[in-house]
């Protein structure tokens, strides 16, 4: 069975076939390096990082560029007078590029800590000015874009008068039809120098007060924000490459004129497929900054958040957004974490201990109906994956499975119900699937359960302390963990568990 994925451009489930395998390109926008990441963002770095790794475990050669936007990204869709980096740099009293490394480290801090790969390449705005620059030259040269006092914009309408013959309109990604877009415009900055409202910046003249500026054929500026995904995709992964991905929200307008910037360009789509996930909510409401909603990583890691009751592990959050499929809608909520932190306790008890058992891949099996069923939850796997990356089914069945696991463990069911031979498949299927494709043992396993077993040993001390009513002791245990940073949680059922920050 071979890999199906939803492409947006089609509105389709497609099988993938790489262009050229087994190589298989693939773009994802990056973030905007003008503040620190929050949840939203976690979303599409989690669900592309898996989407790297599970084509990776099907054999392609997977170049995975992800960029980081450190110039460009106009404060608001549509707004074109400022660029977030400048005026975030007046703001914070920094360099423009002070700020961005600032914000880089603060990301790939946040990266690190969801165990998410790095990027084959992670090349820059700034970085690629020069390619930008010739690639806007191009588009002026074949009558797609025009200057106006120092800036360059690209002209939609032409495009998609001249394009919709080919089979190439303008909105085919997003399905928005021209005239809406022009009718939903707002009166916007500089609007004057465009022919068309629906026309989008290339390049921007900077004003005298603009710190972040290039020189360019058309004057000092700056490059707007859809031209540097264009330039450097092209640039790392040619003129049609596999897969484009990115957040839900950036189809229009970020990728319909990547579209168009690159199609002026090669007279084809960018790319084959282009996967987007849908957004997280907050308690049933859109994030942002009306709402007071916005979590950032870091709050979310150690719960500093209003919204918060409490810490989420890094992983938990992992694990709560592959609990989802990655186009369906994924609302936040304390309740939800914490019943995904404890479903991934559950999940890690079991394969712990299964890792490390031997099984006698001769033995065979007394209970033939749960080897049978055994056997085909573990072949499931691949295929809810090839059936569009559903994380969510795959994730289903390795908790049945891990229920099975614990019976075995706690000697509910003899080890040898279920046959050698698929005992030692799930062996070897939950590992490549919980720690190579999930990506779910990151900073848990770094050391290899010995730190789990300390504070377990502190956990069962404190709880023998408040049994003989020793509660300096109890107390003492519980608030120099606490100072080092490891929260202890009593349960309900009388457990304790712990968050590390
Ligand atoms: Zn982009």
């Amino acid at each position: 069975m071979s890999l199906k994925v939803y492409n947006s451009l089609t509105r389709k489930k497609e099988v993938f076939e790489a262009i050229n395998p087994p190589y298989v390109g693939m773009y994802v926008c990056g973030p905007t390096v003008s503040g620190e990441s929050h949840l939203g963002h976690a979303r599409p770095f989690i669900t592309f990082d898996v989407v790297y790794r599970y084509l990776m475990y099907l054999g392609y050669k997977v170049r995975y560029v992800r960029n980081i936007t450190d110039a460009g990204h106009f404060e608001e869709e549509g707004r074109e007078a400022e660029d977030k980096i400048s005026k975030k740099a007046v703001l914070e009293k920094l360099e423009p590029m002070e700020l961005v490394q600032k914000y880089t480290n603060l990301y790939h801090w946040a990266m690190a800590r969801f165990n998410n790969l790095q990027p084959s390449i992670e090349p820059t705005a700034t970085g690629h000015i020069v390619e930008q620059i010739e690639m806007i030259k191009k588009i002026i040269a074949d009558g797609y874009a025009y200057e106006a006092n120092g800036s360059v914009y690209f002209d939609v309408e032409k495009y998609n008068t001249d394009f919709s013959k080919k089979g190439l309109p303008y909105g085919m990604l997003s399905g928005r039809v021209l005239d809406d877009q022009m009718d939903t415009t707002r009166e916007l900055d500089n609007q004057e120098e465009k022919r068309n409202k629906s026309d989008f910046a290339l390049w921007k003249n900077a004003p005298p007060e603009h710190i972040m500026r290039w020189q360019s054929p058309w004057g000092e500026g700056f490059p707007g924000w859809h031209i540097e995904c264009s330039a450097m995709s092209n640039k790392y992964l040619g003129d049609q490459f596999d897969i484009h991905g990115g957040g839900m929200d950036l189809q229009f307008p970020h990728h319909e004129c990547e579209i168009a910037q690159s199609t002026v360009c090669n007279h084809k789509t960018p790319a084959r497929y282009w996967l987007h996930n849908n957004m997280i909510t907050i308690n049933g409401k859109k994030m942002g900054k009306s709402y007071n909603n916005v979590i950032k990583l870091s709050e979310l890691f150690e719960g500093t958040h209003p919204i918060l009751t409490q810490a989420y592990h890094p992983m938990t959050v992992r694990f709560f957004i592959l609990q989802s499929h990655y186009r369906g809608t994924l609302d936040f909520s304390n309740e939800a974490l914490q019943a995904s932190e404890k479903a991934l306790r559950r999940l890690w008890e079991a394969y712990e201990w299964l890792v490390k058992q031997n099984f006698d891949a001769q033995a065979i099996a007394s209970d033939k109906t749960l080897d049978e069923k055994t056997a085909t939850q573990i072949r499931e796997f691949d295929e809810f994956m090839n059936d569009d990356l559903n994380t969510a089914k795959v994730l289903a069945n390795m908790f049945e499975l891990s229920s099975v696991i614990n019976s075995i463990k706690d000697k509910h069911i003899a080890v040898n119900a279920i046959g050698g031979a698929t005992l030692q498949l799930l062996q070897q299927q939950m590992k490549i699937y919980i720690e190579d494709i999930f990506g779910l043992t990151g900073e848990r396993r770094a050391d290899d359960g010995k730190l789990d077993g300390v504070l377990q040993l502190l956990i069962e001390i404190r709880k023998e302390a408040k049994q003989r009513k020793d509660f300096m002791t109890s107390d003492k245990i519980r608030n120099e963990l606490a100072a080092l940073g490891v929260q202890l949680k009593d349960e309900k059922d009388g457990g304790v568990s712990y968050t590390i920050q």
